[in-house]
């Protein structure tokens, strides 16, 4: 009888854990500030988090990626699979524009 309540937790538990651990990164990602790259501050803001879809080689795979802004100079920056990169003004307005509204 319980066989069906623990598939559907264990299911669960598959899909929420990832994405508590996710969205636990880029809170704590926030709180403790990186150093700029750019500056050397520790003042990168995490922005936005980007959940994603992907296809490769025509399979769906999960994909995920954040944008950090330094409060120092301003930098912008693209964290993608552990690696910070510059991004290109197109691709903020994009994805962060709205923040700036705040
Ligand atoms: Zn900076």
């Amino acid at each position: 009888m319980s066989s069906t309540l623990e598939f559907a937790l264990t299911a669960a538990a598959i899909v929420v854990i990832p994405i508590v651990l996710y969205l636990l990164t880029c809170w704590t990602g926030s709180r403790h500030r990186e150093n700029c790259p750019r500056c050397g501050a520790k003042k990168l803001r995490c922005i936005q988090s980007i959940l994603a879809t992907v296809k490769i080689d025509g399979k769906r795979a999960p994909d995920h990626w954040s944008y950090y802004e330094c409060e120092a100079c301003h930098s912008r920056w693209k964290e993608y699979h552990g690696e910070l990169t510059t991004v290109s003004d197109d691709e903020w307005e994009q994805y962060c524009a709205f923040e700036q509204d705040e």
